[in-house]
């Protein structure tokens, strides 16, 4: 069994600040560990329930935040601030699934915690065929391109939440209960990695009832930016790049891979 891994940072156990997730930030050091502590918890779950190959990627910001000497040895690790198309190297439909680790909920969701959509500056907003969509359902369509499942999520309980209702069947482990954008209930760090093994071995139990995520096309993101700046700093075309307001950038495509990717570019 072959499971690809996506850690990011935010939903991490013990988490809330951004003086947490920002290299160079005082408590920045001690989150690399919280962020190491919980992944390995998850490689050896994956290891426990059956797992031959396991792929993990740093998926928070420049994709450099592991404690590289800490890491469990069974799995190989991603690292660097890959873009789309290839965000998820080697990925492809022979993994049985893949888990999404430490996310959060999407910019703009009410009582989360460090909630955003890719940019905490940025983006505002994204719209994807008409829905409110975030990281969660995002890297969720990247796998569904691949044929491979979400079978896990973790983060705040708005995030479990989103994953839940926007995914479907997907398994999910709360590790904090979020009040606000930095504040919540936290389960202690070393409860969270003492409970979240038995989650993911449940997940990996019923891989079969989650079903990679997929949308028909035709395909149409709407982004809103924070500026007008922003909108403005793009190329339009008119007939599948527009902008339908100061803020407001519209993209038509039929390939789904490569609206995803044009959504950054
Ligand atoms: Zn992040």
């Amino acid at each position: 069994m072959k499971f690809y891994v996506s850690v990011d940072m935010e939903g991490i156990g013990g988490i809330a600040y951004r003086e947490q997730i920002m290299r160079g930030e005082i408590y920045y050091q001690e989150a690399r560990q919280l962020l190491t502590e919980e992944t390995n918890a998850v490689v050896e779950a994956l290891v426990e329930a059956g797992a031959t190959e396991i792929v993990v990627k740093d998926a928070h910001a420049l994709g450099l935040n592991f404690l590289y000497d800490r890491l469990h040895s069974a799995a190989s690790y991603v690292l660097g601030p890959l873009k789309l198309p290839n965000r998820f190297p080697g990925i492809d439909s022979s993994f049985d699934g893949a888990l999404l680790i430490g996310y959060h909920a999407m910019a703009g969701t009410e009582g989360a915690i460090l909630d955003h959509s890719w940019s905490y500056y940025d983006i505002y907003g994204l719209e994807l065929n008409g829905n409110p969509i975030g990281e969660i359902g995002f890297e969720a369509l990247l796998f569904g391109l691949r044929d491979v499942p979400v079978i896990f999520v973790s983060g705040d309980d708005k995030a479990c939440a989103e994953a839940r209702c926007q995914l479907g069947t997907t398994f999910t482990y709360e590790t904090k209960k979020a009040l606000g954008r930095h504040s919540g209930v936290l389960k202690a760090p070393k409860r969270v990695c003492s409970e979240i093994g038995e989650a993911v071995k449940e997940a990996v139990r019923g891989r079969t009832t989650c079903k990679p995520y997929t949308l028909p096309g035709p395909y149409e993101m709407k982004i809103d930016y924070t500026s007008a700046n922003l909108a403005e700093a793009h190329v339009y075309n008119e007939s599948d790049t527009f902008r339908t307001g100061g803020r407001t950038r519209v993209i038509r495509d039929d390939d789904l891979l490569r609206l995803l990717t044009r959504t950054f570019m």
